[in-house]
């Protein structure tokens, strides 16, 4: 390698939540040489661009929020995109993250250097980074999936995705189709009704329905929040509590899943009166199987004048519309895909080259894997936020994201402290941890038999972490750089170990 490059302490992939949360608690540590590369023009990640009518978090923002960075001010129990986009810019601008942040910059592939201990990041329409630790803070939910329907691209009016959604487009009046009836769609459907002449909503699956109250904060409440930093922390620690109870029906196929199907069923009996309607949006598999969709608005939303539910399944997409397989063709003016990600559990989201020429994509093509979802063998020096099997059923991602984080940056002082071309965890543990964690997984209301994107075509579950939050945290607070992992220093003398 010549002498010339400069070589960053850290790169960060993504300026989303996790990205930013990364460089918050490296500089906080004392870690300042990083970058944060970014493919888009500005912070934000999921909430950047997830900006369509209604979109809003389904878990309380007391507790999607990072416990480094409270925030008093929130207007409402769940908060909306715009707020919580505002939440992630007074971040940036509270931390002073914008010096480090590369926008328009696309990272291509991550390539390792094992003798000099070097990531080298390539990037679209750059010269490469480079540098010693990287966090792959890309997110699983960045690019819009669409469906694999037949005839998609013959369709000739304004095609929009729920997370691609264009502001300029007027829906006043227009007639609309909806595919998709998951989290997204069950936020988009319920504003669409109040301007569009006419909503058709088509469902392949349906999902299990809680009812979500939002009541607004009183400004008392803020004051109060503002003036006593632990009133906030109780308020979160009782939410994280709560969303805990919850597991118990929601991550286990348990007696308690049936408590929330109850409880479902009976929000489902009150909002629709008609008995063949709920019948078609009776869901067939366990609850928790799907992500839980937490709305009051949508079922109220499906039975207005100018909305209608379709089940017939989807033949193909013609150029006015969509046509269902019992031959009608349903004509709109424009069609909104609420179709999720393309969300990559087998192979990488961006080619990996590790030791020795490993490919990290070859290695996960039948389903991803790591070590407590940050790291993996042969790829030293480089951890991921929302790695394998690191995803929350029943809680907030940011507890998660905090706790990797926190792993995260106590390898990456490791590696710089002790000058280390290497620190890699090793293969048979591993090997061990994943093999606890799919044996964990098989009783877990995910692997109980519906399709979503948790699972690969094979059924292989990449995503889920299968626990409780705060078996989570403590999993993440039990990694044991000294045992698990293997160091060489830089001038490539074996190190015993790197504890200390
Ligand atoms: P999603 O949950 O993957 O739902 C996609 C929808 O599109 C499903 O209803 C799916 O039907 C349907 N679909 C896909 N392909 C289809 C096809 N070929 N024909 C007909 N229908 C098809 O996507 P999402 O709603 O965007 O949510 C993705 C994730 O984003 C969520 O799980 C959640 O993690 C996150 N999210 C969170 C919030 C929040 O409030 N925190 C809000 C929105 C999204 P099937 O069910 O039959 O596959």
């Amino acid at each position: 390698m010549s002498g010339a490059i400069t070589v960053h302490d850290t790169a960060i992939i993504g300026a989303g939540f996790a990205g930013l949360g990364a460089a918050i608690r490296l500089q906080r540590n004392g870690i300042d040489d990083y970058v944060i590369l970014e493919r888009d023009t500005r912070p934000g990640g999921t909430w950047r661009d997830n900006t369509y009518p209604g979109a809003a978090c389904d878990i309380p923002s007391r507790l999607y929020s990072y416990s480094f960075a409270p925030n008093p001010d929130w207007s409402r129990t769940y908060s909306g995109s715009a707020e919580i986009l505002s939440y992630i810019d007074a971040m940036v601008a509270e931390f002073d993250l914008a010096r480090r942040i590369r926008y328009r910059t696309t990272v291509t592939g991550l390539v390792f250097d094992e003798a000099e201990g070097v990531w080298e990041v390539s990037v679209a329409d750059g010269p490469p980074v480079h540098a010693r630790t990287v966090v792959l803070a890309s997110g699983p939910l960045s690019t819009p999936g669409y469906p694999d329907i037949r005839g998609i691209d013959d369709y000739t009016g304004v095609r929009m995705h729920s997370a691609a959604w264009d502001h300029d487009y007027d829906f006043t009046g227009k007639k609309v189709g909806v595919i998709g009836t998951g989290a997204s769609a069950v936020q988009i459907v319920p504003e669409l009704v109040k301007t569009a002449a006419h909503v058709s909503v088509f469902q392949r699956t349906p999902g299990w329905v809680l009812p979500r109250f939002n009541p607004t904060v009183s400004d008392r409440t803020k004051a109060v929040y503002r003036r006593l930093p632990g009133a906030q922390r109780v308020a979160r620690a009782t939410w994280f509590a709560g969303h805990e109870a919850v597991a118990l029906g929601v991550v286990w196929a348990s007696p308690a899943t049936r408590v929330v199907e109850a409880v479902s069923k009976i929000n489902m009996r009150r909002q629709v009166p008609d008995p063949w309607m709920r019948r078609q949006l009776t869901p067939d598999f366990r609850a928790g199987c799907k992500r839980l969709l937490m709305t009051s608005d949508y079922y109220p939303a499906l039975q207005r004048d100018n909305c209608r539910l379709i089940t017939w399944p989807i033949a193909r997409i013609s150029e006015k519309g969509v046509r269902t397989v019992e031959g009608i063709e349903h004509q709109f003016d424009a069609l909104v895909f609420a179709t999720g990600f393309e969300v990559s559990k087998q192979g990488t989201p961006i080619p990996v080259v590790g030791r020795d020429g490993r490919v990290l994509a070859q290695e996960w093509a039948r389903g991803a894997y790591a070590y407590k979802s940050f790291a993996v063998s042969g790829y030293p020096n480089l951890y991921f936020t929302f790695g394998p099997n690191s995803g929350p059923g029943h809680s907030s991602a940011l507890v998660y994201m905090e706790a990797q984080i926190e792993a995260i940056v106590t390898a990456i002082h490791t590696v710089l402290d002790r000058d280390l071309a290497l620190l890699d965890v090793r293969a048979d543990v591993q090997a061990d941890h994943n093999a606890d964690i799919q044996r964990r997984l098989r009783a877990t209301t995910w692997n109980s038999g519906c399709q979503s994107w948790y699972l690969t075509a094979d059924g292989f579950n990449a995503t889920m972490f299968p626990g409780f939050a705060a078996q989570y945290v403590a999993q993440m607070r039990g990694v044991d750089l000294s045992s698990d992992f293997t160091a060489v220093a830089r001038r490539n003398a074996p190190v015993a170990a790197v504890a200390g």
